[in-house]
């Protein structure tokens, strides 16, 4: 077992494990031989590939065994104990163990372990700050209309009957999500929203301007978190905002809980003392099944319990059971060296960049990600990406601040530590990885379409992206992924 490594992921279970999953494939086999291939082809294809994809990591055989299971076939709408369904009481257990878990590895006052992803927890949370706060007669008037169908008018009336609530969030170029308040996202229609940014020189976080923002807007909620921004908040001085303003503090630390489960972030970084109601994913740093989890004080906790039915579909009863065993391996000590290496590794990609002088959003890291500004190699985020994708290095394109290039094309690339310090990777090889970017984008040209410059066009230079994808499949195999799985 490497240093990294959690329980139930290390080489020792490998055996036990390639044994489950070769049974399993014959049963698959033996009805749809062409899912059992691409289950095959899928375990191939990730460990060949350097996956530098922020928000993605590798679960453990633990995990993902836990979600092949009979638990599946159950109907448990409602809440532990009080279910519309029968027969509920393993269920009980498996979402009960779920709550525990994450009410102690984060120092929760409730957990709710039914969101079925991010996005559908920061729906619960919103739902349950406007129960909470918000006194709506007539709400239910606007339901006969299907919701594609109302007009910026019923929008308006709705927000109206909901007594024009309003949400200030971080804008999506500046590495918020959509869900923050994002005008075409359902966040940005439920509520009057503003967006706060990040300081146009240095790329930081400007608390002065958020609260600034916040005294004139005065929102019910204020969300900080953010999928695509390089650096550590603190979620403390974001409460005094809130506080100020008689907002709700809602932190969606999708990206960063496995750096808040292993202590990485503490204080005034930890978003769990400070919030309202914190919101995560568990598939992302947090190294769980797909999912998501709602962790709110008392005073929101039975609101945000009524999430299933009032905004969810019946709970995957499955998944709840895996969350339970990946919060139960972030509980175990090798998480928090785990924690620990996905920040350093981030840092050593960072520095790598640096010293190379490639350009990076706020010249740096602190957390587990890393955002290249490509502008630097006369590039777009589309262009980037693509060559990258031909050396074998799978990353994602994101528009940086101000985007001269859009959200589509973008400007910039989004790196992340977490999945490749999962297979083992130290900053030697993250040094490593800046050196094979770098060499890809400097031999990256933009090239023309039909009608003149393109902006998804571009050539490699001749041998560049085998001799990048042979150097990145020498690291790869040095750090396998699920050591010893034979299928
Ligand atoms: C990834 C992400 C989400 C959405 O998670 P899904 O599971 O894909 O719905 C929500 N918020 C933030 C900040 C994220 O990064």
């Amino acid at each position: 077992m490497t240093a990294t490594s959690a329980p139930g992921q290390g080489a020792e279970y490998a055996a036990t494990a390639s044994e489950a999953y070769q049974a399993a494939l014959r049963v698959i086999e033996s009805v749809e031989p062409r899912i059992a291939d691409a289950t095959r082809k899928e375990l191939a294809d990730q460990r060949d590939s350097l996956k530098l994809i922020a928000s993605e990591n590798y679960a453990s055989p633990a995990v993902l065994l836990t979600m092949g299971t009979w638990f599946s076939d159950k109907y448990a709408e409602g809440t532990i104990g009080h279910r519309f369904y029968a027969a509920c009481q393993n269920v009980d257990t498996v979402e009960a163990l779920a709550a525990e878990h994450a009410r102690e590895l984060f120092g929760a006052q409730y957990a709710y372990a039914q969101p079925h992803s991010g996005i559908d927890a920061n729906l619960v949370a919103y739902w349950a700050i406007l129960a909470t706060k918000v006194e709506a007669p007539g709400l239910t008037e606007l339901g006969a209309k299907h919701v594609n169908d109302l007009s910026e008018a019923d929008w308006e009336s709705l927000r109206a009957k909901m007594g024009n609530q309003r949400l200030l969030g971080m804008s999506l170029d500046t590495g918020g999500h959509l869900t923050h308040g994002f005008r075409p996202n359902i966040s940005g229609k439920m509520f009057h929203q503003r967006q706060y940014g990040t300081d146009p020189t240095t790329g930081f976080l400007d608390y002065d301007a958020v609260a600034a923002s916040a005294r004139e807007f005065k929102p019910l909620v204020l969300v900080a978190g953010y999928s695509a921004y390089p650096r550590r908040v603190n979620f403390a001085k974001m409460r005094e905002i809130a506080d100020e303003v008689g907002a709700v503090l809602m932190v969606d630390m999708a990206h960063f809980a496995g750096l808040v489960a292993g202590k990485v972030f503490t204080g005034d970084e930890d978003p769990v003392p400070h919030a309202h109601v914190v919101t995560t994913t568990t598939h992302k740093s947090l190294r769980g099944p797909r999912g998501g989890l709602v962790l709110a004080t008392e005073e929101f906790a039975p609101a945000v319990d009524k999430g299933c039915p009032m905004v969810l579909g019946g709970p995957l009863s499955h998944v709840m059971a895996a969350k339970a065993v990946a919060l139960a391996e972030a509980r175990q000590p090798e998480f928090r060296t785990y924690a620990q290496a996905v920040a350093d590794n981030a840092q050593a990609l960072a520095d790598g960049f640096v010293k190379r002088d490639a350009g990076l959003v706020t010249g740096g890291t602190d957390n587990h990600l890393v955002l290249l500004d490509v502008t630097s190699f006369g590039l777009t985020g589309r262009q980037a990406e693509s060559a990258l994708l031909d050396a074998g290095i799978v990353t994602n394109r994101n528009a940086i601040p101000a985007d001269p290039n859009g959200a589509w094309y973008t400007s910039g690339i989004r790196f992340g530590s977490p999945a490749l310090t999962t297979r083992g990777f130290g900053a030697d090889e993250f040094d490593r990885v800046a050196d094979l970017v770098v060499e890809v984008l400097e031999n990256t040209q933009p090239a023309a379409g039909p009608n003149g410059p393109s902006k998804a066009k571009y050539t490699i230079a001749d041998g560049v992206a085998a001799r990048v994808h042979a150097a990145a499949a020498e690291l790869l195999d040095a750090n396998p992924l699920y050591p010893g799985l034979t299928l």
